[in-house]
């Protein structure tokens, strides 16, 4: 049989494209390296879904079970000791745990009749297909949707390689109600820490810096505020981390003997997680891409794609650079004077211009 699509990574973006899929009517396999059970499919990941992501879920039918999430309503800022405090203006933000997120998308894509096929890795790209180690998969369109550091970018010949900027990704959970509805962000030289509730007792704690490999311990020792708030509480999720963050890609869109690669996702070219887009753009990709296959526009896809990603990443940089160059604590203290404003930005990252 040949499927439709083939989506090489059942995370959240491959689930989402694989939902968007078969809901256009679209017959659908994923191909999922890992499998479910025991917690396998937890992630590096600061877990903050903004607004636009959450009405994404919404609209696709997801159901997230509020066990293991937490409606946020903005974002603070916080640098020697200047909070700002930014408010969204449209809708709510969800901390949702990835394996919450993972149950409730492989249910909904279920249901729908999405092939799930778990523990089988894509191997290579073969004449039609992806090469598992049971054979060959079928598929007209092939989708990469296997993270940061996907293969399926690799052997279509799109990866462009590492970025210069060396930054890394590290997350635990500590067993706590969270104090706050707001994902709270503490900025220092060179690492910020991200505070997200993740369901009622589950409070995410992530960091994002510049260098090389680092531990937990040494990171949250830079944020003495965050370590003397969560000191007691148990962790509860096992250490997980990510990076180099920056992956560059030569093209989102390939060809492999004949049958088209399209990636979305962390897959198709990663800058940074310091704004927490990533999940929300993933899933805007998975909706152009599905949209623009079924209407036979695909070699438009990479028009799509930079459509998506271009304000988010205008930001990032921009976020990137004043850390970098020290301007940084201006902006918090410029947006601790002006929360509307702060507020509206935080809507425009995340695609509400107005
Ligand atoms: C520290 C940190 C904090 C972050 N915080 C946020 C945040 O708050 N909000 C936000 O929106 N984003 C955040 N992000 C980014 C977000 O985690 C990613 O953008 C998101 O996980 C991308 O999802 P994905 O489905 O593209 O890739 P992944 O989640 O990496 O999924 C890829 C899947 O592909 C599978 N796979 C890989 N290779 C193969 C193979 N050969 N065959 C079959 N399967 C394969 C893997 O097992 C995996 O399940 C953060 C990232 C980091 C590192």
């Amino acid at each position: 049989m040949t499927a439709d699509l083939v989506i090489v990574g059942g995370g959240p973006v491959g689930l989402v494209t694989a939902i968007e899929g078969a809901l256009a009517g679209l017959q659908v396999t994923v191909l999922e390296a890992r499998t479910p059970d025991q917690g396998s499919l937890d992630k590096a990941c600061g877990e903050g879904l903004m607004p636009a992501g959450v009405a994404h879920l919404r609209r696709l039918g997801v159901e997230i079970d509020p066990e293991g999430s937490h409606a946020f309503g903005g974002i603070v800022w916080e640098e020697q000791g200047f909070r700002a405090v930014g408010r969204f203006p449209h809708g709510q933000g969800l901390g949702v745990r990835r394996l919450t997120l993972s149950r409730a998308l492989r249910a909904r894509a279920m249901v729908l009749g999405v092939e799930l096929r778990d523990g089988i890795r894509a191997t290579g790209l073969a004449p039609g297909g992806v090469s598992t180690e049971h054979g060959v998969v079928h598929g007209r369109l092939i989708v990469g949707a296997d993270g940061l550091h996907s293969r399926v970018r690799k052997w279509a010949g799109l990866s462009a390689g590492v970025g210069p900027r060396k930054r890394f990704g590290l997350r635990r959970h500590v067993r706590m109600a969270p104090w706050s509805d707001q994902v709270e962000v503490y900025l220092a030289d060179g690492v910020e820490c991200y505070l997200t509730p993740a369901g009622p007792d589950q409070l995410g704690v992530a960091f994002l810096w510049s260098g090389s490999k680092e531990r937990f311990e040494t990171l949250l020792a830079r944020f003495p505020q965050v370590a003397q708030r969560i000191q007691g509480a148990p962790q509860c999720s096992p250490d997980r981390g990510s990076g180099p963050l920056h992956q560059r890609v030569h093209s989102v869109l390939g060809e492999v003997q004949g049958t088209p690669v399209a990636l979305v996702g962390d897959a198709a070219g990663y800058l940074d997680a310091c704004t927490g887009e990533g999940l929300s753009l993933g899933f805007k990709q998975g909706q152009a891409l599905v949209q623009l296959s079924v209407t036979g526009h695909l070699a438009r896809y990479p028009r799509a794609h930079a459509r998506v990603v271009r304000l988010p990443y205008t930001m990032m940089k921009g976020l990137l650079w004043a850390s970098r160059v020290g301007v940084r604590k201006w902006l918090v203290r410029l947006m601790r004077s002006l929360p509307w404003v702060f507020g509206r930005v935080l809507a425009a990252n995340d695609g509400r211009l107005f």
